[in-house]
């Protein structure tokens, strides 16, 4: 997307975000967004740390600590670390967020009413149990996907 080298990912992802919503055809679709700093810290970490494991192979035991490297346990099983701060303030997270205790269909649902696809924050539907996911919005204009960075 054409980023000049002093960018920062947090700043590149504020810009596409707003070429998205001011081209967009459609719901907005946070998924398509650069990843944000805190996100890739984490996934950097993750891939220095498998580069340095199979480098050494031969050897018996993890040569780093992946609880040092993006990795944490969580209930007994290894699990990435995704970010360590919210992917937006606070304030405004409470209100991108809804409660329904129906199917998300009406503008009753502040996701929907927002342009916004419901997610793993939302009280009730979790972004999985109702008509306002990513998988039953219908991605339209996604020819501008392979830009990347
Ligand atoms: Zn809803
Ligand atoms: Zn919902």
């Amino acid at each position: 997307m054409g980023g000049k080298e002093r960018d920062t990912l947090n700043f590149l992802r504020y810009i596409k975000y707003i070429q998205k919503v001011s081209t967009c055809t459609s719901s907005f679709q946070p998924c398509k967004l650069p990843p944000t700093s805190a996100a890739a810290k984490f996934h950097s970490m993750r891939t220095y740390f498998q580069v340095q494991e199979w480098m050494h192979l031969h050897q018996e035991q993890f040569l780093l600590d992946p609880m040092d490297w993006g990795w944490e346990i969580v209930q007994g099983a290894m699990l990435p670390i995704l970010i360590d701060i919210a992917a937006a303030p606070g304030d405004l997270l409470d209100v991108i967020r809804c409660n329904c205790k129906t199917e998300c269909r009406t503008a009753r649902c502040s996701c929907r009413k927002h342009g916004l696809v419901c997610t793993s924050g939302c009280g009730e539907c979790r972004g999985e149990s109702c008509a306002n996911t990513v998988t039953e919005v219908a991605c339209v204009g996604t020819s501008d996907d392979e830009d990347g960075l």
